[in-house]
């Protein structure tokens, strides 16, 4: 292991400090290889211990008022933006995306994210109804998930069962907990910190171990920002070791995942018997609708960015463009030329369009979809095995993989069903309207999809139709942060945004009151 004097060493953050763990996971820079972190490998005791300061810090925390919660959670978004820089560098150094993209899209939205719901978290109002014939009013009032009064409905139902199956379901105050992926690492661990923690919920996350850095930098800004210690506790390590041991704590009666599907599957079980409240946000084959009508000249770039953003890993990229026949010829043709513009190389170029993808492992399964795609009989137009990648020395060993296009590939070949999670994308043509959305709705997933089409009517025909949590209509990736996201079918149960994640990190209580 080269260079093992200067790897980076991380530490739990508990109870407002950085802790050491008594064994380590190593972790990759995917643009030489080479280790260059090491990340504790955290199990059932350090969740123990963040349990026990999570709950200490509850009373206190969700006792604030919206408007002093709301004031820590913009100090720590006024901190994070002044290291915007430092934080863009660590995490295309950690992820492999380019500096680019880190610089604009991922610190820049972790610190909206706390903006956001410093904001959104003063606007809720609850609902009240009368019954004057019965002499009697309704109202609703919500609390952080977990508090006394509401887990109290969640502990006493059941409590016979639960003797029953010997299972612990007494949770008198509880922490959300809150699972991430690699593929946005800070910009979705705060989109999940900052709406629990801004409804009066102590946490406990768990990022990706394979990119733990970023979230390990905010802890330091958090005592700085006024978070007190235990509000938010990061603990990091494997899935199958902390992660399970996270989910599967009877004191943590919430969690939010972020994730694949196998996952949320464990997850779901892990889960069933203690009842907890689930948000799962998981993967998607997001289809790309082009009528012969559409406006090429807008559609083309974003349809370029939407497949190959971040090398792919987005949930949100599109992975099957379906283009009616009519158009089919010139829109390849000029989708492969603006393909092939993007160049691949190390994230901190500025020219770079693509970095390295995050690990060795995901480099080659993303290849052997390619592998499988040929065997099958498709078409590969630019990319892996076409085109030849050029790279320094020093990243020879980097996960890179340029943009690959494949066409005459059948809807049912793996490439067209299941999730790639990299820079491959299908073309294919179609014919008429009720044909595309049949086969466009036709795979388990139903995250986001993207019509381009002039003709208004259509537009919103075809949106209402597609199974597809997310529909993007001559543009793509354009978010309003107050409206549900999420996904349908096996992309996910659930949605994330304004009033949504107020929901779901909150328990609600219906009063009668008879005057
Ligand atoms: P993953 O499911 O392998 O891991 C996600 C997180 O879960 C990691 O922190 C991991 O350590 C943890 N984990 C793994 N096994 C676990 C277990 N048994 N118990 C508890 N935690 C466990 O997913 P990934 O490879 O990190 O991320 C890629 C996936 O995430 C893709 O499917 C992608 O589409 C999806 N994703 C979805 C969205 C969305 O908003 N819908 C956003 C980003 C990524």
């Amino acid at each position: 292991m080269a260079g093992t004097n200067a790897l980076l060493m991380l530490e739990n953050f508990i109870d407002g400090k950085f802790l050491p763990c008594s064994s380590y996971i190593d972790s990759y820079d995917p643009s030489t290889g080479e280790v260059y972190c090491r990340v504790p490998n955290s199990g059932k005791d350090e969740i123990e211990a963040a349990v026990k300061a999570a709950r200490e810090a509850f009373p206190s925390w969700s006792s604030r008022s919206p408007q002093e919660r709301s004031r820590v959670l913009n100090q720590v978004a006024d901190l994070l933006e002044q290291s915007l820089e430092e934080f863009a560098q660590a995490e295309s150094k950690d992820q492999g995306k380019t500096l680019a993209l880190a610089r604009t899209m991922d610190i820049p939205r972790s610190v909206q994210n706390f903006r956001f719901f410093a904001s959104s978290s003063l606007h809720h109002t609850s609902e009240c109804t009368q019954m004057d014939h019965l002499g009697c009013m309704h109202y609703t009032v919500r609390a952080p998930v977990g508090v006394g009064e509401c887990c109290s409905v969640r502990a006493h139902l059941p409590v016979m069962l639960a003797d029953a199956h010997n299972i612990l379901w007494h949770c008198p105050q509880g922490t959300a907990g809150l699972i991430s992926p690699w593929n946005l690492p800070l910009y979705l661990l705060t989109w999940k910190i900052a709406p629990a923690m801004a409804a009066g919920n102590t946490v406990i996350a768990k990022p990706s171990e394979l990119t733990s850095v970023t979230a390990w930098m905010l802890c330091k800004l958090l005592d700085k920002a006024g978070v007190p210690p235990g509000v938010v506790n990061i603990v990091f390590g494997t899935g199958p070791r902390v992660g399970e041991a996270l989910v599967s704590h009877p004191e943590v009666p919430l969690i939010s995942f972020t994730g694949s599907q196998p996952t949320a599957e464990r997850i779901t079980q892990l889960s069933a018997p203690h009842c907890k409240k689930l948000s799962l946000e998981l993967g998607g084959k997001n289809p790309a609708i082009i009528f012969e009508d559409a406006n090429l000249d807008e559609c083309i770039p974003a349809t370029v960015r939407s497949s190959f953003a971040n090398q792919g890993e987005i949930c949100l990229c599109t992975s099957r463009i379906f283009v009616q026949k009519s158009i089919y010829s010139e829109f390849l043709k000029r989708f492969v030329e603006a393909t092939r513009k993007w160049k691949v190389g190390i994230p901190s170029d500025p020219l770079v369009s693509i970095g390295a993808l995050i690990s060795k492992a995901h480099l080659e399964k993303v290849r052997s979809y390619v592998k499988r795609a040929l065997a099958e009989g498709a078409q590969i137009w630019c990319g892996e095995g076409v085109d030849k990648l050029s790279l320094p020395a020093r990243n020879q060993a980097g996960y890179f993989m340029l943009p690959t296009v494949i066409t005459d590939i059948k809807d049912e070949s793996c490439c067209m069903t299941e999730e790639i999670f990299g820079p491959v994308t299908c073309v294919v043509p179609f014919d008429s309207e009720e044909e595309v959305i049949e086969r466009a709705n036709n795979v388990k997933y139903g995250l986001a999809a993207t019509v381009w089409s002039s003709n208004v009517g259509r537009v919103h025909r075809v949106a209402k139709k597609l199974q597809s949590g997310l529909v993007w209509t001559n543009c793509w990736l354009i978010r309003e942060l107050n409206l549900p996201f999420g996904g349908m079918k096996s992309s996910g149960i659930g949605r994330e945004g304004a009033k949504d994640s107020y929901d779901f990190f909150t328990e609600i209580k219906t009063i009668t009151v008879k005057h």
